[in-house]
């Protein structure tokens, strides 16, 4: 078949992933959708996967799309008549040692608040559900029922085929050579095939190339980073009188085994793996395979020998060797790619694809549909990676360590090793010198906490204290009591600047941007459902020019946001990110240190809270921002990179006599959540509605005008259905992370979305959101709370006003 001249959508890429987006854009009602494949469907990576479909991801709504997929394929071989293999099998994960227990019991907990059925099982009751297994050093395991497995390549043609049904013209041996641009926009789509080449003119293209989602990219000018690695596995020959079995994993081994068809499949996700393809994938690539390498398999099977005895009496029939792509930090791309607007991407699946495509090409098109996300996409919206992320070089390096890191214990603050160093602020060299440990966020190292003199620089991770422990709690202390010094040079700056910047910001931001200059507004930009886009600080630098600070991880999505409600607004965007470094000065004696260096007047009167002034500072010109985000009296300053040593030198200096401290990014964490300030991507997103985040103090829906002022109303007529509650534990060893399940009288009502240790309250931390509809805030807190760690409920006080400093008074002091 010719592929059509126009269409509504084009497709690029016939794996499990692009035939699940035209499956669900038919569902919607689009029928004009093509699907571009230059050999045959599945012929990419899609053909070769082992078909492991498991339903628990790290977050709700990643397993929510997850579940969405297991479902779907459940169901795919009665509506399309194309048989899929998808049967739940169910997975068993088993622990070696103690801290991998308390990882996947703490994931059960997690599991449990997510709605997905899961126990907790003893090494005996492993063995009564895989009896060729050798538990002799087995720990502990976790069962789930519902898990499944399946034939990927059918999944993929089940999907092909519901898409067809439903109008896609789906069509094979048809290359994409060339995507035509006007602005932001792609307008056609240049194909070649064996009978021609054409061009089709479109109103939406979407990505979907897998391993070659790089380079199709690039054709694009759009940043889709990942690179693909081989990925290894042995299938044995068959086993006489093999039952059933449950999908089993073995991460503390890099192994997961799958039983099909009376024979065992072990795959690896081993820690160094291989990238390749540097120099693009062969053209000529179709249903290929990559050459063995026993020698690299090899540690993996000795391992899975042990594991399994039996494994030694049977010969192997396959050693399976196929590549896949992975990204920087192991989770696929989604979404309208903030180079272009109707460019979207779905790739780089991480190992991941079969179980993940039903969800993406669901919430994918959801989004296509409607315009906007369905929810929150965070973890794998594709505006998280940062432009330098497209380096060949740093996907290279990067991708050997994120293969391994699938199956390697998921430990809190674990930091990836490899690429790093790629920016450095200003004062990189000098807190290095002073004992910073770095971890790393968008590529920029930070100093996560500084080690003792004599102390070992470096992590040892665990799911108990880790060795900074102490570290961060002296840090956090001295920001309470006396004053501590920080490197935020990695915020996100963003100048907005023209005539109608005022007018722009207002239409855009909730707060109130007419202000005097150098005040400073802390708003959030929301969508149209009154959720949460970008939390944001503004200062009104001149009449016509402001500056948006935000965080480092976000600076392109809010970007991107701002560029896409631009309109006619005459107004510039620049990312001024670079240009300025900043160095907070938080607590009690912040003030006292910037007057023994700065001949400027810091005092409440003279420089209120919520304003920036000009100031200087030992040689140097600056600006002070009188903000926090650590709940203290302090000063964020801004000064242009040139002269940001001199001005830490300074800072340095003037501090010694105070007992000034240097502090990391652990310090700001636990003294955030101590105040109950909201974490932008965990504590408040895109589905998050400002007014359920505590955030209405924020927005003025005085305003005649914003985006999201009718759901502000809209909330306040119908009252809350949730709200964000802070909770403490009463016992102070236990520890906090993220997703621990909220019980409320007993019952689980909702997870947290963050936690962390607060030293000065003396006990672990969390914020989470409590169901609430009709209810008053005494109601809500008249009732027992309680966490749940790994299966553990501990007793927790719940408030919503903040439990350090409820009025603010040490902020205003
Ligand atoms: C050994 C191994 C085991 C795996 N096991 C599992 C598992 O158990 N569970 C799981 O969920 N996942 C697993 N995976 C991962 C899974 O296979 C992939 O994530 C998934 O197949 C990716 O699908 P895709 O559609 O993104 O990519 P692909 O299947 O590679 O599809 C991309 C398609 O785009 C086409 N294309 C590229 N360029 C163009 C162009 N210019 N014009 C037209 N078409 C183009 C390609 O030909 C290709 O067919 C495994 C992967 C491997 C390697």
């Amino acid at each position: 078949m010719t592929p059509p001249a126009k269409a509504r959508v084009v497709i690029i890429g016939g794996g499990v992933v692009g035939c699940s987006v035209a499956y669900h854009l038919v569902k919607k009602g689009w029928n004009d959708v093509v699907l571009l494949e230059r050999k045959q469907l599945t012929s990419g990576t899609t053909w070769h996967a082992a078909g492991l479909i498991a339903q628990l991801r790290a977050t709700e709504n990643m397993t929510r799309l997850a579940k969405y997929s297991q479902e779907l394929y459940g169901n795919l071989e009665a509506e399309t008549g194309v048989a899929t293999g998808f049967r739940r099998c169910g997975s068993i994960t088993v622990a070696l040692s103690e801290e991998r227990k308390e990882e996947i019991f703490r994931q059960a907990s997690m599991a449990r608040a997510f709605g997905v059925e899961i126990e907790e099982i003893t090494p005996e009751e492993v063995k009564a559900r895989y009896e060729h297994l050798n538990t002799a050093d087995v720990v502990a395991g976790v069962y789930l029922p519902l898990d499944g497995q399946g034939d990927p390549a059918n999944i993929a043609l089940a999907l092909a085929k519901g898409a067809r049904q439903g109008g896609a013209k789906v069509l094979e041996r048809v290359k994409v050579t060339g995507l035509r641009k006007t602005g932001r926009r792609v307008t056609g789509v240049d194909w070649q095939s064996e009978e021609g080449s054409g061009t089709i003119d479109c109103e939406h293209v979407v990505n979907c190339g897998g391993m070659w989602g790089h380079e199709l990219g690039r054709m694009a000018g759009v940043n889709v980073p990942l690179h693909a690695c081989e990925h290894f596995y042995i299938v044995t020959e068959y086993i006489a009188g093999l039952e059933r079995l449950p999908v089993l994993r073995v991460p503390d081994e890099c192994a997961y085994y799958k039983e099909d068809a009376g024979k065992i499949l072990l795959g690896a996700f081993e820690p160094n793996a291989k990238p390749w393809g540097m120099a693009g994938i062969p053209d000529d690539f179709e249903f290929d395979q990559l050459p063995e390498d026993v020698d690299h398999f090899e540690p993996i099977l000795e391992a899975a020998v042990n594991r399994m005895p039996m494994l030694a009496e049977v010969g192997i029939h396959t050693f399976f060797n196929g590549p896949e792509s992975f990204t920087p930090d192991d989770a696929y791309h989604l979404g309208l790619a903030p180079e272009m607007d109707n460019v979207w991407v779905a790739a780089g699946f991480n190992s991941i694809g079969i179980q993940s495509a039903g969800g993406a090409g669901m919430a994918l098109s959801e989004w296509m549909d409607s315009g906007a996300k369905p929810f929150d996409l965070g973890d794998v919206d594709i505006s998280r990676m940062q432009p330098f992320q497209g380096n060949r070089h740093y996907l290279f390096e990067r991708s050997k360590e994120t293969l391994g890191l699938l199956y390697a214990d998921h430990f809190p603050y674990r930091q990836k090793a490899t690429a790093r160093g790629v920016r450095r602020t200003p004062l990189h060299e000098h807190l290095k010198a002073r004992g910073a440990v770095f971890g790393e966020l968008a590529g920029w190292e930070r100093a996560n906490w500084f080690a003792d003199e004599g102390q070992e620089r470096g992590y040892r991770y665990s799911w108990k204290r880790q060795n900074w422990f102490g570290n961060a709690a002296r840090e956090h202390m001295a920001v309470r009591e006396n004053v501590g010094l920080y490197d935020m040079s990695s915020f996100g700056k963003i100048r907005v600047e023209g005539p109608d910047a005022e007018a722009f910001l207002n239409h855009v931001g909730g707060g109130d941007f007419s202000v005097p200059v150098g005040r400073i507004v802390y708003t959030q930009f929301l969508n149209e459902r009154g959720g949460i886009e970008a939390d944001v600080t503004v200062t009104r630098l001149s009449e016509t020019a402001y500056l948006i600070v935000t965080p480092a991880a976000t600076r392109l999505a809010d970007e991107t946001w701002l560029r896409r409600h631009l309109g006619d607004y005459r107004t510039v965007i620049t990312d001024m990110t670079p240009g300025e470094a900043v160095l907070a000065v938080m607590g009690p004696n912040s003030r006292k240190l910037l007057q023994a260096v700065s001949p400027n007047d810091f005092s409440n009167e003279a420089h209120p809270f919520g304003t920036a002034r000009d100031i200087e500072i030992g040689m140097a010109l600056a600006r002070a921002h009188r903000v926090t985000y650590v709940g203290e009296l302090g000063w964020e300053i801004y000064v242009s990179t040139d002269m940001a040593a001199h001005v830490f030198e300074t800072l340095e200096a003037a501090g010694e006599e105070l007992g000034a401290k240097l502090c990391g990014m652990h310090m700001m964490d636990s003294c955030r959540i101590e105040k109950g300030f909201r974490h932008f991507g965990h504590d408040i997103t895109c589905e998050d509605h400002v007014l359920e985040a505590g955030l209405g103090f924020a927005v003025k829906h005085g305003k005649p005008t914003f985006i999201g002022r009718d759901a502000v109303l809209r909330k306040r007529e119908e009252g809350l259905r949730k709200r964000l509650v802070q909770f403490r534990l009463t016992d102070p060893e236990p520890l906090l992370y993220h997703a621990e399940p909220i019980l409320r009288d007993g019952e689980v009502v909702g997870f947290l979305s963050s936690g962390n240790y607060g030293h000065a309250l003396g006990g672990a931390v969390g914020l989470g959101y409590v169901p609430c509809p009709g209810e008053t805030p005494e109601q809500m807190l008249g009732s027992s709370y309680e966490l749940e760690i790994a299966g553990t409920r501990v007793k927790a006080e719940a408030s919503l006003k903040p439990m350090y400093d409820p009025k603010s008074e040490r902020v205003k002091a």
